[in-house]
């Protein structure tokens, strides 16, 4: 498929479905509700902004957050939920079934903890992982991990539940990388690798400059399609929804899909990382 084609047809990750943010008509459209259970974290990732709320204490406290009626939840957004311990994640899964009862669970992890337990509690796996070789794991997350985190997906493959391994790219670093990972994400079998462009907080600009971030090219809409359009010769490589709806939008304007150089987007995240549904309960 010719990059055009593929900038027409591309689609977004089974966790973005139900989002209000596929909904234009929706002004602040907010993000899924979640349950948060531990702000820690076992890696240090450059561009985190889970590192950046506990920093400005936004980070939110356990519990869940949405509306009474979700039809999906995700655990969680911020720190590494299976720090918790998989029994207790498993746990606070019963418990939101058994309240909520037929909604989808999507676990959002770093992938260094085996969670094979769960089988059968999740509907998808999110792991995160950005690049290709344990080298440039240990600089980004400064943890030395990289073959825990490639074992748990190809675990995770065994199990009932859709694998997305979501990466971000950040231009000037894992550019090259990020291809290499889909690669051998299409030689495992993994379902989607979602490939989110980077949205850079200001605390952590000064570390990606120093290892190469190019802040210009993060602004290209085009930059970043070129990547995801290779990434998706080898593995189903898909972008966020609520990038997909206004990429639709942008294109219908378009008359040359050339002009897509011309379209910049804002890396530089504004305002402080937090939680904006309001908490309800702790299991
Ligand atoms: S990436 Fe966008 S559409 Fe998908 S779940 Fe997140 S906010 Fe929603």
């Amino acid at each position: 498929m010719d990059f055009e084609k593929f900038v027409f047809k591309v689609e977004y990750p089974n966790h973005c479905i139900y989002c209000e943010g596929l909904d234009l008509s929706i002004e602040n459209p907010k993000h899924h509700p979640s349950y948060e259970i531990t702000t820690k974290c076992n890696l240090n990732c450059i561009y985190c902004y889970s590192r950046v709320a506990l920093l400005n204490e936004t980070a939110p406290k356990p519990g869940y957050y949405g509306d009474l009626n979700p039809k999906a939840v995700t655990v969680s957004q911020y720190g590494e939920p299976l720090l918790a311990g998989v029994e207790r994640v498993a746990e606070i899964i019963e418990a939101l079934r058994e309240r909520f009862g037929d909604i989808r669970v999507d676990l959002q992890t770093n992938g260094t903890i085996d969670f094979t337990e769960l089988d059968g509690l999740i509907d998808i796996a999110m792991i995160s992982l950005d690049v290709s070789n344990a080298e440039s794991y240990k600089k980004i997350t400064g943890s030395d991990r990289f073959y825990e985190v490639i074992e748990n997906v190809e675990k995770a493959l065994d199990m009932d539940c859709i694998v997305t391994v979501r990466s971000v790219h950040l231009p000037g670093i894992n550019d090259e990388e990020l291809v290499e990972l889909a690669e051998r994400l299409g030689e495992i079998g993994v379902d989607e690798h979602f490939i989110q462009p980077c949205s850079i907080y200001e605390e952590c600009l000064g570390d990606l400059r120093r290892m190469g971030f190019d802040v210009e090219r993060a602004e290209s809409l085009y930059e970043y399609l070129r990547v995801v359009y290779e990434c998706g010769e080898f593995v189903k490589a898909v972008i966020p929804g609520c990038i997909k709806v206004v990429l639709n939008e942008v294109l219908k304007q378009l008359d040359d899909i050339g002009d897509l150089k011309f379209v910049r987007r804002n890396a530089l995240a504004r305002n402080p990382p937090q939680i904006r549904r309001n908490r309800r309960f702790e299991i």
